[in-house]
């Protein structure tokens, strides 16, 4: 699926340098022990940005729930409709959730529920995002 280009801003740059090394990281508070999906300046609980880091995924999760897209106001994926857009709760954390198109998966036939796991899908710009795909 042909996909925008991401911009990285001060913020998100470490997520997606990480994804285009092959991995997916998420910013976590060591002090709290609480991961953070999108990046936030300062810890919600602590209060503190001195305790943020980037902590690898292990880039498993779940299949939480999906729509099908019929009417997307974005033309680049137009080409792509109807297409799948799943959410994907991470097995580190199901407080954690992204998005995925579920790649291989056809329309409307998304197991929920199911394992996956992430893999990386170049954009137009070059940048690798994450995506996810049924395992098994
Ligand atoms: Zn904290």
């Amino acid at each position: 699926m042909v996909k925008q280009g991401v911009v990285p801003d001060d913020l998100t740059k470490p997520f997606w340098d990480a994804a285009n090394a092959g991995r997916l990281d998420i910013q976590n508070c060591s002090a709290c022990n609480r991961l953070y999906n999108p990046p936030v300046a300062a810890c919600t609980q602590c209060k503190s940005a001195d305790n943020l880091e980037w902590k690898q995924m292990s880039g498993k999760g779940k299949i939480y729930n999906y729509g099908v897209v019929y009417d997307c106001p974005v033309r680049l994926l137009q080409q792509d409709q109807p297409f799948n857009l799943a959410v994907i709760t991470l097995d580190e954390d199901p407080g954690i959730q992204m998005y995925s198109h579920l790649p291989g998966t056809p329309v409307d036939e998304v197991p929920v529920g199911a394992a996956v796991e992430v893999i990386f899908e170049e954009t137009a710009n070059g940048q690798k995002v994450p995506e996810w795909r049924v395992v098994g």
